[in-house]
């Protein structure tokens, strides 16, 4: 029997009737249905539990009036600690120095209640957007505050463990990771499930042994089992080649952790062959990128004139693709001085990121970015894609077709666990 749930029941729904992007049902479900033009199926989904149990094709039912709907959302790259402190710590300029100014005056300032608030509520509004899991990027490493930001980290990931699936990743000066109190954090973060991470680009590394520090770090990585995610060519300066740094040493001693690149904005200002190179050698070492367009297209290609920006600080996404490597568009930063906007909302990065990258969500490699990628960077047990037996978290939206999607802001109802969260 079909049941949709009115907006004013928060029963448990037994089946759903949906529209769904065919490339994320599972090969073997529902044979021989046909897409429309926005390569969507129209499915009836049977639910016990937390689990989907029955998924059949809806032949007969238009759709142009039933919810598109998406997987729970995996979220690879923000920032919790630092998210909503824009209106105490503005960075008026938007220029990236400005952020990293306004970002250490915002460290001195540090408490472990005012880090938890702000974690809390990024998280409450995640849930209750959809989000299954994030990896979160912190301030550590012998920073003022520090102490408070791991403090309020182990609180918030305690509290929110039964519901979302996080992983932290410090994000420390290189320089650390060879101290003593780098290794102790090392151990923390390996005891929490967390990374190891950094930001290396042409501006911050010129005349630093950055690559030995950077081996260090990998060397830590490996014996203490932490993954590593570093932020690597943040800007638009073709002279920054770090991630060509990490590959070599990479190639030299392969890792038995999994590593993570994000931004690698300068990759895009390579000239092709070196991007067609720098793919094969990602591809091959199973190492993803993750492009964060709302923080690099408002940081990058600034001058100090009013000028348009005619660089936009997006990595070169389709010919990373082309090569085989796994690439997650991430929301990064919320409401901080890094970037104003953003709100924790899965489909509202979507509705941005699609015309910014002219990655189209009726593609296949248009979809993953979004969905399966993230899932992947995580090392989810769920991909995304609908199957029987997979998790009962959907996102279903207003809309019933991509265009009506991208039109207008979506209010959304979120299956967690087979319940509706609203
Ligand atoms: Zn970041």
């Amino acid at each position: 029997m079909d049941f949709q749930p009115r907006q004013d029941t928060l029963a448990p729904p037994q089946t759903l009737h949906i529209r769904w992007p065919l490339a994320l049902l599972a090969p073997g479900c529902c044979r021989g249905l046909a897409p429309d033009g926005d390569g969507l199926v129209n499915l009836a989904i049977a639910i016990d539990g937390a689990t989907v149990t029955r998924i059949e094709p809806l032949i007969r039912i238009g759709g142009s009036r039933l919810p598109l709907a998406l997987p729970a959302a995996v979220e690879p790259h923000c920032h919790l600690d630092k998210a909503f402190t824009w209106s105490r710590f503005p960075n008026p300029s938007g220029a990236m120095a400005g952020a990293m100014e306004a970002n250490f005056r915002e460290h001195q300032d540090r408490s472990v209640a005012a880090v938890t608030d702000r974690i809390n509520r990024a998280l409450q509004t995640a849930w209750r957007h959809g989000y299954r899991a994030l990896r979160s990027h912190l301030d550590l490493g012998g920073r003022a505050g520090s102490q408070a930001t791991w403090e309020a980290v182990t609180h918030t990931w305690d509290a929110w463990s039964d519901r979302l699936q996080l992983q932290a990743v410090a994000l420390a000066p290189l320089e650390f990771w060879s101290t003593a109190a780098g290794v102790r954090l090392a151990r923390q973060l390996a005891r929490l499930g967390g990374g190891l991470g950094g930001a290396l680009a042409h501006h911050n590394t010129q005349g630093s042994p950055w690559r030995e520090r950077l081996a260090g770090m990998l060397r830590l990585a490996a014996e203490q089992g932490c993954m590593v995610d570093l932020h690597l060519d943040e800007t638009c300066d073709p002279r920054s080649r770090c991630l060509e740094g990490l590959l070599d040493l990479l190639e030299q001693e392969p890792l038995p952790v999994s590593v993570t690149v994000s931004h690698g904005c300068s990759l895009a200002q390579q000239p092709p062959e070196q991007v067609r190179r720098t793919a094969e050698r990602l591809a091959t070492l199973h190492v993803p990128l993750v492009s964060l367009p709302t923080t690099n297209l408002w940081l990058q290609g600034r001058s100090s004139e009013r000028r348009t920006p005619r660089l936009r600080g997006l990595a070169p996404i389709h010919e990373l693709q082309e090569g085989g490597v796994t690439v997650a568009i991430g929301g990064d930063n919320v409401a901080d001085p890094w970037f104003p906007g953003g709100n924790f909302d899965p489909v509202e990065l979507w509705r941005f990121a699609v015309p910014v990258t002219h990655l189209h969500p009726w593609d296949l490699r248009g979809l993953t970015p979004f969905t399966s990628a993230p899932a992947q960077v995580l090392g989810l047990a769920w991909d995304g894609v609908l199957r029987h037996g997979c998790p009962a978290d959907l996102i279903l939206t207003e809309a019933s077709s991509w265009q009506a999607l991208l039109s207008t802001p979506q209010r959304l109802r979120i299956l967690r666990d087979g319940r509706w969260l609203s």
